[in-house]
């Protein structure tokens, strides 16, 4: 297979997290090994030794916390991205934080390296403090809002990411409007999963419930006019106008998306499998940045493996689902966690995030094309999009 330039290149330069989230997917949250440089180092050099760098490339530093690690190891990161990509690549750098730590320092960081942030935060306290909580079992959402604060300060623009558990099904409209209260520029919204060391989510067997919680966000957002965006009903009107089946899916093709660890193990596919195991596969990167080739990692038996499994469930998706021309057969790390095989097609994932959101849209449309509505700001037929994911916005 053609294998196309990396889309995404997600690095881990902790594990460690300074939160407790009740619902986190990460084992090794209290690990608080570093990132060397030289493993940022070795894997840009071979994105560009093996011609799989864009010209444009984006960066997310992710998972654990990331404004646990120290500014001055991100300006090293920074420069040794620099050095070996020289100025022919526009890079930009993303952090998706808690915004706990964040602070004028911080600020200014972020404004002088141009890093694209984005806010953990759930809603008001009554559901924020209840799942994001320190390791001593206090909540949170008092810290988060004064990292907010100084991003206002420091005029930074920020989207939010907010995580839906059974606590904020009956609360769409306080938390979209808590939300819009803290003027981000972009909502998104998780559904809480079933993934890694969190075995149960609390949304199983509740979709109905989920379906009425975006019908009602859907609803509060167009009293707003979309403004500001909320990504799932973007996602859905992108991959409504444009279809495309698994073309625009990025987590089903080898190397649109490369997760790194902090000791250099990478992983391909969805970033959730990085530093995971399972019955059926083993461990699930496919290679360590120190000694490996990013492309001969493709002829292992390992890739073939995990490659000739993902490939199969998406062909299952194909066949069976309905939706496949605007999935694109879905996210191998929720079929994995929630099934314990690549080989499936439907998940409680796919139902809450991709299905849910797609009928309340085409329900919108059906009624603008009936004449009976206003069409939805964001549906732009015929434009190229590419389809965002939880990690992302
Ligand atoms: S909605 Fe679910 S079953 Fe349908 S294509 Fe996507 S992942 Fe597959």
């Amino acid at each position: 297979m053609e294998v196309s330039p990396v889309q995404l290149l997600i690095f881990q330069p902790t594990p460690f997290c300074n939160l407790n989230c009740t619902y986190c997917y990460l084992p090794d949250r209290q690990d608080k090994r570093v990132m060397d440089v030289d493993i940022v180092r070795t894997t840009v050099q071979r994105l560009k030794d093996e011609q799989l760098v864009e010209p444009e490339v984006s960066i997310i530093w992710h998972a654990g916390e990331p404004t646990v690690v120290r500014r001055e190891r991100y300006a090293e990161y920074f420069s040794a991205i620099k050095e070996v990509l020289g100025d022919d690549h526009e890079i930009v750098h993303h952090f998706q934080t808690n915004g706990t730590l964040i602070d004028d320092k911080w600020c200014h960081f972020i404004k002088e390296h141009n890093i694209a942030v984005g806010v953990s935060i759930d809603g008001p306290d009554y559901i924020h403090d209840r799942s994001r909580k320190s390791w001593g079992g206090r909540g949170t959402l008092d810290k988060t809002l004064r990292g907010i604060a100084a991003l206002h300060r420091h005029s930074v623009e920020f989207h939010t990411i907010s995580v839906i558990g059974e606590p904020s099904l009956d609360y769409a409209k306080e938390i979209y409007e808590f939300l819009v209260s803290l003027k981000p520029c972009l909502l998104a919204f998780n559904v809480e999963e079933q993934e890694g060391i969190h075995e149960t989510s609390s949304l199983t067997n509740r979709s109905d419930r989920v379906e009425r919680f975006f019908q009602e966000l859907y609803e509060v957002a167009r009293e707003h006019a979309f403004d500001p965006p909320v990504r799932e009903f973007e996602n859905a009107c992108g991959s409504i106008a444009t279809g495309g089946g698994s073309e625009f899916n990025t987590q089903i093709f080898p190397y649109r998306i490369l997760t790194v660890s902090v000791d250099g193990l990478f992983a391909t596919f969805s970033p959730e499998l990085l530093g995971m195991t399972s019955k059926a596969y083993g461990s699930l990167e496919i290679g360590n940045i120190k000694t490996d080739s990013l492309r001969a990692a493709l002829r292992s038996p390992k890739y073939e493996q995990l490659f000739s499994a993902i490939y199969s469930g998406v062909k299952r998706c194909e066949k069976t689902c309905e939706y496949f021309e605007v999935c694109g057969g879905g996210a191998p790390a929720n079929k994995l966690f929630e099934t314990g095989s690549f080989d499936v097609a439907e998940t409680r994932f796919c139902e809450q995030s991709v299905k849910i959101p797609v009928r309340i849209v085409l329900k919108d449309l059906e009624t603008t094309l009936a004449g009976r509505g206003k069409a939805f700001p964001g549906f732009r037929p015929g434009e190229k999009v590419r389809r965002l994911g939880p990690w992302d916005f």
